[in-house]
C-alpha cells in the first residue's frame, strides 16, 4: 500500500495559473510576478 505524503520541508514545484511562472518552494501562496494563484506541479508517478 502506497502513502503519498507530503512533506512540509519537501520543496516543490509550483505554476501561476495566470502567466505561467514556475517557482520552487515549500509552499506557495500567490505568484511572485503577477500575484495570481499558483498550483503545485508534483509530477505523477505512474
Ligand atoms: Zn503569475
Amino acid at each position: 500500500m502506497k502513502d503519498v505524503q507530503f512533506n512540509p520541508d519537501d520543496v516543490s514545484s509550483y505554476e501561476c495559473f495566470d502567466c505561467g511562472t514556475v517557482v520552487r518552494a515549500t509552499t506557495a501562496a500567490c505568484c511572485p510576478d503577477c500575484g495570481a494563484d499558483m498550483r503545485n506541479r508534483r509530477t505523477p508517478i505512474e
